[in-house]
């Protein structure tokens, strides 16, 4: 199969399980998990329709961008683990940072994005099955990262992200897709006064986006699916 042939299955499962679910099919974004991935493959994913680009380490963000590689992309993300000496790389540079999982990261975000004057769109990554190896805040840690984020003028919160445990498949992860949404809902219950701007609800992968978007998912970031397996992931 074809890049472009790639793309167009995953969107219309996408469709499908929407459909399925019974939700509006344009409720949901497909973000192209862009990791490893060359600017002539990115270029030839945003020719065959893919709208938004999730990154997931600064270099290969800084050397994209370098190389207008998203041009024709309507967003760019950052999806991946982000340490407080590298804000300067991604606030302002990209649309939607996905992964704030403490307050010493939303102040840096909110700090150098004050210094652009600008107010950088983020989501709270949150650690839902609690595994060690993983990003994210707690779920008891949630409710107050998500109330220092909806207090500081340069950070506007827009919803929440999760990885969840690697899937096995047959719908393992959709007690951790529905206990997203539920926080989700929380926060958009409590934050009522700017509730209009909380509307993503990141969370579903290769393996499981069509769960994910039968529990509620907005945003779904998928790699394999679209560009075919990659060689194993260090961590940064
Ligand atoms: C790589 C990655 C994805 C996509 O994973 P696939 O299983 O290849 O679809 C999604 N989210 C994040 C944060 C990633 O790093």
């Amino acid at each position: 199969m074809t890049l472009t042939n790639r793309i167009q299955a995953v969107q219309e499962q996408v469709r499908q399980a929407a459909l399925q679910a019974g939700r509006d099919p344009g409720e949901i974004t497909l973000c192209a998990a862009t990791k490893v991935q060359t600017d002539d493959t990115i270029r030839q994913a945003i020719a065959a329709g893919i709208r938004v680009c999730g990154e997931n380490r600064v270099q290969e963000l800084t050397a994209h961008l370098e190389q207008m590689a998203y041009a024709g992309a309507q967003e760019v993300h950052f999806i991946g683990h982000l340490q407080t000496n590298k804000v300067k790389f991604v606030v302002g540079k990209v649309d939607l940072i996905q992964s704030v999982d403490s307050q010493r990261l939303l102040l840096a975000i909110d700090q150098q994005a004050e210094k652009l004057g600008l107010r950088q769109d983020i989501l709270l990554e949150v650690n839902i099955g609690r595994e060690e190896s993983k990003g994210g805040c707690l779920p008891d840690e949630l409710p107050a990262l998500a109330e220092l984020a909806a207090s500081l003028d340069h950070v506007r919160l827009r919803g929440l992200m999760a990885i969840p445990p690697v899937s096995t498949g047959c719908g393992a992860n959709r007690p951790y897709f529905s206990a997203m949404r539920q926080l989700y809902v929380d926060i958009q219950t409590k934050m009522s006064d700017n509730q209009g701007s909380i509307d993503h609800l990141s969370m579903g992968m290769s393996a499981d986006f069509a769960d994910a978007i039968a529990e509620g998912a907005t945003l779904i970031r998928v790699g394999t699916a679209l560009f075919g397996p990659r060689p194993p992931m260090k961590r940064p």
